[in-house]
Formats: structure tokens, sequence, C-alpha cells
């Protein structure tokens, strides 16, 4: 892996610093939003899409895990898979967090463009990011075009610099030659769109004369730009926007979440707009949990983004009756998610921008709160003005909004909103429950057809190797293919690595067969059981587990489970955090069984035997198996060797009964 030599550059006792700072529920919890369950923390998956919550956090494990995708690992590892960073980023971004010092080589020029394209373009935006801002502050251009443009519309320095706005000469190419001389490919610069190449040597800045907006990923990377322009008489578009690159994924980003994300979750709700002024603004104006989804029109990734830290929605509305409806579509996606959704409408000629500026900070609040009303009463009242009281379209209208409702997923939620429905428009509720009925019925049956006709993308080819599939199909076939012997050498693994610090009392007998107890741990009795038996693991991570504790063992040390989390294979640390996590699906362990004694360590004493006698079985049986189709395959002639095969045999059922009837005992039939 690449990883192992880029880390050179971060030394041991950092990395170590690291991972022991590093807190699992804060570095989860500046993603999503966390509630407390028992002894974990629970929320919504962010890597898969699920109705109720399985992505489970263990502050004193120190790990995550979803048990609907199968995800988990490490802070490195979230960090890792959620931002798609590399492993050394992934530290850097954990050591910027926590104030951790690192001490590493500066990179140079010709690193940059050695490390992988993503990262370059990371780098590029990164550097394009600092331009902007330089050229706003620092430059006489900047300072009497762009700042004195924004200060005379009224933007505080706290916000320009919040939000890194940030100015772009009216120059050509200012940008782009100053990049080339700091060792950036023309190559990356066109890839980010900075750069726009006519011909050859014909290269300009995309954003040239404009104010930059930069636009950040969720954990406030640069990763595109919208820029606008200050003269608003001039023949050329307001905005222009960074195009899509392979860091800058247009629908998948909302402006301002990254600053607005904490108060968000805070305040349980999200307001949503559709500008970087009004974003800015309202942060001016004390409104923080708000995110603008400038660029495009709303997506379902989109609100799914803003689901993960709050349920609650509330759209802000120029007051503009056509661009409204327009937008209705956006309610209807928001309900569909299962969310809640309530509208403001701004006074006619408003934007939340110009009504900031105007209000407040106490006036802007009070507005917000006092218009917010519930997407019923917002789009009933705006439609049913145009009805004028004509049964044709107010019947349209009522079907309309069914159509709305019918999206919501939660039953008491319909319910709720049917009642309100039914007295707003003065109709019989009972009429609306069964037209409501009518359009589930035909939702759930597209659904199903849809389910019929699945898409290519999202079904495994079982002719694909499994490397070639997507990773949750991967996972799925993990759990088809694990063996039996593959489980029971888990449940082990599990033995070892979770209980293997508790102690029980061993029984046996002495010489003189007298009745003793010895005080045992459980890491030691399983492995002193194995070696006796001279029993391996089929597979090479257990195995490399199972040797790894028996060494510290040996040197009368305990493994810490955190010890092996930090494991530079990531097939290692991600065992661990599965057999770490607590609901842990447990297809044939001891668990499952009902084990009805009194303490704890008698507990531990039957899990552990009969977690190797499982295995133990299962190995005879193979054994008893091999031996009976050697023994067919032998010719009659061979009466010595028949016979040393039938000695096998015989010993081989015995063991195997003796296993049998053990497992019945640790089994305790309850
Ligand atoms: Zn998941």
């Amino acid at each position: 892996m690449q990883h192992k030599k880029d880390s050179k550059l971060i030394p041991k006792e950092t990395i170590d610093k690291i991972f022991e700072t590093a807190r699992i529920e804060d570095v989860v919890g500046d993603f999503v939003s966390l509630k407390r369950r028992g002894v974990n923390m629970l929320g919504s998956c962010p890597f898969h899409k699920e109705k109720t919550p399985s992505f489970t956090v263990s502050p004193s494990k120190n790990i995550y895990k979803c048990f609907g995708c199968g995800k988990g690992g490490t802070s490195i590892d979230f960090i890792m898979e959620h931002e798609q960073m590399t492993y050394p980023d992934a530290l850097r971004y954990l050591a910027k967090k926590y104030g951790i010092k690192i001490e590493e080589q500066e990179q140079t020029a010709e690193e940059i463009a050695k490390a992988n394209e993503r990262e370059t373009l990371f780098h590029v935006t990164n550097f394009a990011n600092s331009f902007f801002q330089e050229q706003l502050h620092n430059t006489e251009e900047g300072r009497a075009i762009g700042l004195s443009y924004l200060q005379e519309r009224g933007f505080r320095m706290e916000v320009i610099k919040k939000f890194q706005i940030g100015y772009s000469p009216e120059s050509r190419d200012a940008l782009t030659k100053h990049a080339l001389e700091n060792g950036y490919k023309l190559e990356y610069l066109e890839k980010t769109g900075l750069t726009i190449a006519k011909e050859e040597k014909q290269h300009y800045d995309r954003f040239r004369g404009r104010i930059i907006f930069p636009i950040f990923s969720i954990a406030g990377r640069a990763i595109g730009f919208g820029g606008r322009i200050l003269d608003s008489t001039k023949q050329t578009a307001k905005y222009v926007n960074s195009p899509e690159s392979e860091i800058y994924h247009k629908s998948n980003v909302l402006y301002g979440l990254h600053v607005g994300r904490s108060e968000i979750a805070r305040q349980n709700m999200c307001y949503l707009c559709e500008g970087y002024m009004d974003v800015v603004m309202l942060h001016q104006a004390g409104v923080e949990n708000v995110v603008a989804s400038s660029g495009t029109s709303l997506t379902t990734e989109q609100i799914r983004s803003i689901k993960r830290f709050t349920p609650n929605i509330t759209i802000l509305y120029d007051g503009d009756a056509a661009g409204i409806k327009a937008s209705f579509r956006g309610i209807d996606m928001i309900l569909e998610e299962g969310m809640n959704v309530r509208i403001v409408l701004f006074p006619e000629n408003e934007d939340p921008d110009s009504f900031a500026r105007k209000h407040t900070s106490d006036e802007v609040k009070t507005f917000l709160k006092e218009q917010a009303s519930d997407f019923i009463t917002f789009k009933t009242g705006l439609l049913l003005a145009e009805t004028n009281n004509d049964p044709i379209k107010k019947a349209d209208l009522i079907r309309e909004i069914i159509a709305s409702i019918a999206l919501i997923p939660e039953n008491i939620t319909r319910e709720t909103y049917i009642k309100q429905c039914a007295s707003l428009m003065q109709v019989e509720e009972a009429a609306l429950v069964y037209s409501l009925n009518q359009v589930r019925r035909n939702i759930l049956e597209q659904r199903q057809k849809r389910q019929k006709q699945p898409e290519p993308t999202e079904q495994p080819d079982p002719e694909l190797p499994p490397d070639a599939l997507p990773p949750q199909w991967q996972e799925a076939l993990k759990g088809q293919t694990l063996d039996g012997r593959d489980i029971r050498e888990r449940d082990v693994i599990r033995m070892l690595v979770v209980h293997g610090n508790k102690k029980f009392f061993f029984p046996f007998t002495d010489e003189s067969g007298t009745p003793q107890t010895q005080e045992m741990y459980v890491a030691d009795f399983i492995i002193n059981d194995l070696k006796n038996d001279e029993i391996t693991f089929e597979n090479n991570d257990y195995q490399y587990i199972f040797e790894y504790v028996a060494e510290c063992r040996a040197q009368a040390l305990f493994p810490d489970e955190q010890m092996l989390l930090q494991h530079e294979n990531k097939s290692i640390r991600s065992i661990v955090v599965d057999l770490l996590s607590n609901n842990y699906t447990i297809s044939d362990g001891w668990e499952q069984r009902r084990i009805y004694t009194t303490t704890e360590e008698d507990k531990l004493q039957f899990a552990c035997e009969h977690t190797l006698l499982s295995l133990k079985g299962f190995l005879i049986s193979k054994q008893l198996t091999e031996a009976e189709v050697a023994l067919q395959s032998l010719s009659q002639e061979d009466t010595d060797e028949q016979i040393e095969l039938l000695q096998h045999i015989i010993e081989l059922s015995e063991i195997k009964k003796m296993i049998a009837t053990h497992l019945t005992r640790t089994r305790m039939p309850g």
C-alpha cells in the first residue's frame, strides 16, 4: 500500500499520540449527530441509506461500527473513508483537530506531482484559495475593488475571514501564472476548472475579476469556488462556479455546512436558502444553522447530508410565487426522506441576504421564528388563493397536497397532516384518507415494479471476482462464504481478543485424584489448548492475531485491543473492530445459546470450552470425512492400510462423540 511509504513522513511517536488523543465520538460527531444509547452512541450511518439508525460508536472501545453496511474502524478509518483521505492526510487532519504538532518534511513540488491525482486537486484548490484571499486583503486592486465592494454591501471583516472570501484580479491569468511558477501543473489547474485553456499557451483564469466564495467539504477542505461579478451591468453571468471535478460534486455539497454543522445539530434545525450571500449574511446576523444548495436545485444527497445532523429543515423562499411553485419538488423530496419541512416566505423583493442586511440580528431571528409555517399550511395558503373557490380547481389542489402527504414514510405524521388538510380545505377527513390510501397503493406498486427490475449497478454479478464488486456487496458476499470453520475460528479469536484478560477458575483433578481449581486467564487457556492440540487457523489474519497475542502473553503482557486497532493492516483492524462491536451477529457462537449460570466467570469458562470444542468438533468431522473417503478409495488388496485407516476412523469417532457430549454439557439446554 502506498500509505506505508507516505506515513514515514510523520514520526511514529506522533502517530501514537494522535491515536491516543483522538476520541471516536468527537471525530464522528463532527459529521454525524449521535445520541447516547446505553454505553454506546447511535446515529444514522453516513455510508449507506438507513431508516433506523444502526451506526454505533463505542467511546470506551474508541471504534465505530455500522450494523447496516458493516463499515467500521478507528478514528483514522472514519476520516479516511468519510473524507476520502489518504492515511497520512487523515493523520494530519486529526493532528490539526487536536492541536498535535506534526514535524514532518515539507513536500516539494516534485512530491506534490507524485501524489495521487485527487490529493493534487485538493492541493491546487487550497493553493488557489490562499491566493484569492491574499489578493483581497493584501493587494491594492483587491482592497480597492473587492474589499470595498464587500464592505459597501455590509460584510463585516469577521464573516469575510470566516468564509475565507477572496478576490480574483482582473488580469487575464494572474492565478494561472502564479500557480505555474509555484510548480503546479497546468493539467491540474484545468481539471479543477481554475484555468481555461483555449489553445496552446492561450490560457486564462476562470474567475478573473470576481469575488470568490470558496466551497468546502464537510470537513472544511476547499473543493471548489463560486465567483460573483461586482458590476451587475456587465454582460456576463452573475455567478460562475467551478465545474464538476474529481473532488467537487455539486449535487453532494451544501454551502455553509462545514461552518454550520454543529449549530444545526445543537438547534436541531437547518435553514436552507439559495445563495452564498444568504448564508454569509445570516451568519452575520447570528443565524448559523444555515446552508445553501447553491449552483444546483436541491438533491436527495444534499437532503441526506442535512439529515445526519437534524431531521428538521426550514426552507427560506424569496417572495416570488413562480419560483416557489417550481421548488415544490424540493419539499416533496424532503418529505420523502422522512424529514420535517417548514417554510419561511420573505416579503416581496427580499431575500435572506437583503433582509438580513436591513434588520437587526434580533429582528431576523424573530422573523424566521414567527414566519415559519409547516409545508401544508404554506402550500394550501399559496394555492387556495388561486382556486377562487372553483370546485374543480379545489379538487386538483387537494390531489396535489395528498400526493405530497403520501410521500411521508411515517404513518402518524401522515395522519396529522391529513387532519390539518381536512380542516384547512373544509373537506371530510374520511374522503382524504380514502384518496391518500389510493395514492399510497400506487406508490408502493411502482416501488415493487422497480424492485423487480433491478438496476444493474446495484446487483452483484456472480461472474465477477469479489474485488471487482462494490464494497457493500463484497461485505454481503463475505458473510455468505463464511464456512463452518471460519465461523468457529472467529469465535475463538473473539474470546481471545475480547475476553482474553479475564480470569476464571479452571477445575482439574490432581495426581492424587482430588478435584482442584486453578485461576486462569482466558487467553492462556485458549493459547495452551490450541498449542497442545497443534491447531492452527486456516484464516491467516486470525492466525496472525493468535500469534500476536501468544507472543505478548509469553512476555507476560496483555495485548491492548487498541494496539491491534492501530495495526497497519486494514484487514486486521477491521476484524478487531468486528469482534469488539457489541451486537455483532453471532451465527454459531456461545452468546446466542442461553447459558444459565450465575457468575460471569462460570459463563466465561463455558464459553471458552464451548468455542474451542466447537472448532475442534468441526475439524474432527472434517478429518473423519476425509478418512472415510480415503478408505473407500483403497483397493481390496491394501489390507494393512485398510486396518490402519479403520483404526484412525474409530479414534476420530470416539473423539467426536466425546466432543459432542461436552458440547451438549457446555450448551446448557435452556
Ligand atoms: Zn452503514
